[in-house]
């Protein structure tokens, strides 16, 4: 009898999940396997890798994923040791001789897997992005520069994979050692949805899938969404599918599939077409988190300079930390942040420059309360987009420095935003 491990990393889904579907297709019984990895679970950890907005959403999605399999009559396990020490022994006990999992792109995640892959059978699949490394048209130590070049290379021969159907069974004679810990259990704190919010997130791909139907088709939000991913009060504007997909609740397949078929159903537009883009600069950190490995987590990134980069000053980064800076369109964002785990890509860009050009702070210290603080934090989309900002990333031009009066000016025209946060 065939056994296997599967790991689950960030693909919390069964539908369209190569992995399992993998695993689900050469073994005979398949154990699942979820590990809240101490480095980053640790509620008491000075500076804290999470905050319980982000480990609540989680925590849900966990909870739903576990019932889903269930059903399906499959095991979950959850451990809160670290998976490279804790897979060899689980195989062992359980009787595997493969662990199935996701491949993942950046480099505490690669290290993993370069440390259990000396040790035991592991079988990576993708599913992180739309593209595989595979699907790139030059080789990774090739990877272009600059956004536009990949886009446009990329572009020419781009053919994504069709969707991998969820499973209908899972056979497991396991008996659960484990149950999900709870939130406060795990030190973390409980918390009520700010009703300001731009949306109640909910862990998990039904709400996901449920949220991505609705403003593609219901509210039929995809064909403006060019002219209104700026906006900054409500749930209309962009698609607020980042905290999903940074967790894998849903693939990226999975919404490029349903933008197509949207294409074809209601209509295709440069707004239809924009989405897309977006989630090309997603595939874009993703293959320089890939290519560059811990370089991204460091302070000169990825630009090869000697350069003395400045560490600033932590009173004025507290302040811009909590929203008391001079600039009320920087405090609004930074509450927002604070109180919902939420931050639009217009309000990141500006806050990210204000900290960096305007108040000469460390760019890396704003990337980790960002890491903290970001319900869809992604660590390859998170420091790519800071590198940038900051000055040592993948931007031709050398500063990039946003006008804040004019962007509040222009995006928040009537302050309603600002009124929101700081009333
Ligand atoms: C300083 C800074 C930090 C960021 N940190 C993160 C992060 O930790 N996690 C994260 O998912 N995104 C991050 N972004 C990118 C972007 O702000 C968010 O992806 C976007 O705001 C999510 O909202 P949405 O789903 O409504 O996006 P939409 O506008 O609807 O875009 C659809 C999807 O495209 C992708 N996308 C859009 N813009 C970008 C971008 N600039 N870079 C990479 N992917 C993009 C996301 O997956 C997003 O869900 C960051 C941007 C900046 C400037």
């Amino acid at each position: 009898m065939k056994k296997g491990i599967v790991w689950f990393r960030n693909n919390l889904r069964l539908a369209d999940n190569e992995s399992l579907t993998r695993a689900l297709d050469e073994c005979d019984e398949v154990l699942c396997v979820y590990f809240l990895e101490p480095r980053i679970w640790n509620s008491m950890a000075e500076p804290s890798r999470m905050g319980s907005i982000r480990a609540k959403f989680i925590l849900e999605s966990l909870l739903e994923l576990e019932g889903d399999i269930q059903e399906l009559g499959g095991t979950m396990e959850f451990n809160q040791g670290r998976a490279v020490d804790e897979i060899p022994k689980l195989m062992e006990s359980f009787g595997a001789d493969r662990c199935y999992a996701q491949k993942e792109d950046a480099w505490e995640e690669t290290e993993q897997e370069h440390l259990l892959a000396v040790q035991i059978n592991l079988i990576l699949s993708g599913g992180r992005g739309i593209l595989e490394e595979s699907d790139l048209p030059f080789a990774l130590n090739d990877l272009p520069a600059v956004f536009s070049s990949f886009r446009r290379k990329v572009e020419k021969k781009m053919q994504i994979r069709s969707l991998f159907p969820p499973p209908r069974s899972m056979a497991c004679s396991w008996e659960t050692r484990t149950e999900l810990p709870s939130l406060t259990s795990l030190g973390f704190e409980e918390h009520s949805t700010d009703e300001r919010a731009v949306l109640d997130f909910r862990g998990g791909a039904k709400g996901g899938k449920k949220w991505m139907y609705q403003w593609i088709w219901e509210r039929d939000c995809l064909k403006e969404y060019k002219e209104t991913r700026n906006g900054m009060v409500g749930a209309d504007f962009s698609s607020k599918l980042s905290p999903w997909l940074s967790i894998g609740c849903i693939s990226a397949v999975e919404v490029y599939w349903e933008i197509k078929k949207y294409e074809s159903e209601r209509v295709a537009n440069e707004s239809t077409y924009w989405l897309l883009f977006e989630l090309l600069w997603r595939e874009f950190f993703r293959f320089v988190a890939r290519r560059y490995g811990a370089q991204i987590f460091q302070r000169n990134g990825i630009k090869d300079s000697d350069e003395k980069m400045t560490l600033g000053n932590p009173k004025t980064f507290q302040r811009w930390k909590e929203g008391r800076t001079p600039n009320s369109f920087v405090n609004a964002n930074m509450i927002e942040l604070a109180k919902t785990g939420w931050m639009s890509n217009r309000g990141r860009q500006n806050v990210a420059s204000y900290l960096v050009h305007d108040l000469g702070q460390d760019w890396l210290a704003g990337a980790r309360h960002f890491e903290e603080h970001l319900i869809d934090y992604d660590p390859c989309s998170n420091y790519g987009n800071w590198m940038y900002l900051g000055g040592v990333g993948n931007d031709p031009r050398p500063n990039r420095a946003f006008n804040l009066e004019k962007q509040a000016q222009y995006y928040d025209p009537d302050q309603e935003f600002r009124k929101l946060w700081l009333a």
